[in-house]
C-alpha cells in the first residue's frame, strides 16, 4: 500500500461471460457494501456484450464496471470496434488498455497504447494502463527497461492519478499461478512510482499503481500489502463473485 492512496481492485473478465453469469456481477456488486467501497473502489470489467447490462446491475450500489479496450478514434469505419465514447454511454466509468493479451493477440504497440489512453482522457474514462515484462525478458534482466519504455512512450503527459490507473502485470505470471517474490515486486513497483514521479510530478507520486498476474484470495493479503502496490488487476479469479470479493475484502481491516 501507499499511504493516502485509496486502493482499487478491478476485475478483468476477458472473453469469458455469457448472460447466465450475470447473477456473479449482482453478488459482486452486492458485496461492495459502503465500509468496503470506503477503504478501495472495485470495478468489475466485463466483455462489451455485457458492459451496458453490469452497469444497470451496478446502478446504485459502489461497484464500479469498465470495458476492456476501446478503439483510439471517436466513430467510423472500423467493423468491430468499440469506442472509449460508446463504454462511456454505457455508463462505464473504466477502461483497460495496454493488456498483454491484446499486445500479444492484436499487435498492439505502445504508441496503440498511448493513443487508447488518450481516447478514454477524451471520452471521460479513467484508463487501466496495463504494462509489464514477457518471461524471456524477465530472464534476460531487461524488466525494468522494458517496464521504462512502456511508462515512456505508452502514458500521456496529460495523465494524472484521476485519469490513469497503472497495472504492472508480469506476463509470465498471467494465468500461470506463478508469482514474483513480494520483495521483487515492491523492487519493481517502487521503480515504476519513481519514473511515473520523474514524468509526471505530484499526479505520478500519487497514481494507484496496481499489481496482476495470479491475484487468488490465498494470496492477496500478501501481494497487497507491499510498498506501492495500491490494488489489484484480477483475472481468473474475478469471474467467482465470492472469489473476487475475497481478494477485495484484503482491504476492509486495513
Ligand atoms: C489479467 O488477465 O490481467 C490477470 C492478471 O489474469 P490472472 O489473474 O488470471 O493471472
Amino acid at each position: 500500500m501507499t499511504p493516502d492512496i485509496k486502493p482499487f481492485v478491478a476485475g478483468n473478465w476477458k472473453m469469458n461471460g455469457e448472460r447466465d453469469q450475470l447473477d456473479q456481477i449482482a453478488l459482486t456488486a452486492r458485496g461492495v457494501d459502503e465500509e468496503l467501497a470506503a477503504k478501495t473502489g472495485v470495478c468489475l470489467c466485463p466483455p462489451a456484450t455485457l458492459l451496458y447490462v453490469a452497469t444497470t446491475l451496478s446502478e446504485d450500489t459502489s461497484l464500479m464496471v469498465g470495458a476492456q479496450d476501446c478503439h483510439p478514434e471517436k466513430e467510423g469505419a472500423h467493423t468491430g470496434d468499440v469506442s472509449a465514447e460508446m463504454i462511456a454511454d454505457c455508463f462505464a466509468t473504466h477502461c483497460i488498455v495496454g493488456h498483454s493479451e491484446r499486445r500479444t493477440d492484436h499487435g498492439e504497440t505502445d504508441e496503440t497504447v498511448l493513443r487508447k489512453t488518450l481516447a478514454c482522457h477524451r471520452a471521460g474514462l479513467t484508463a487501466i494502463v496495463c504494462i509489464g515484462e514477457t518471461e524471456a525478458e524477465y530472464d534476460a534482466g531487461e524488466a525494468e527497461a522494458v517496464l521504462a519504455r512502456q511508462l515512456t512512450h505508452g502514458v500521456p503527459e496529460s495523465t494524472n492519478e484521476h485519469n490513469t490507473i497503472i497495472a504492472y502485470e508480469p506476463v509470465w505470471a498471467i494465468g500461470t499461478g506463478k508469482t514474483p517474490s513480494p520483495d521483487d515486486i515492491a523492487t519493481i513497483h517502487a521503480f515504476i512510482r519513481e519514473r511515473l514521479a520523474e514524468r509526471l510530478g505530484g499526479p505520478g507520486e500519487r497514481m494507484r499503481i496496481l499489481y496482476g498476474g495470479s491475484v487468488k484470495p490465498g494470496n492477496a493479503a500478501e501481494l497487497l500489502s507491499v510498498n506501492n502496490v495500491d490494488g489489484a488487476l484480477v483475472g481468473g479469479a474475478s469471474l467467482k463473485a465470492e472469489d473476487f470479493l475475497a481478494i477485495c475484502e484484503t482491504y476492509r481491516g486495513v
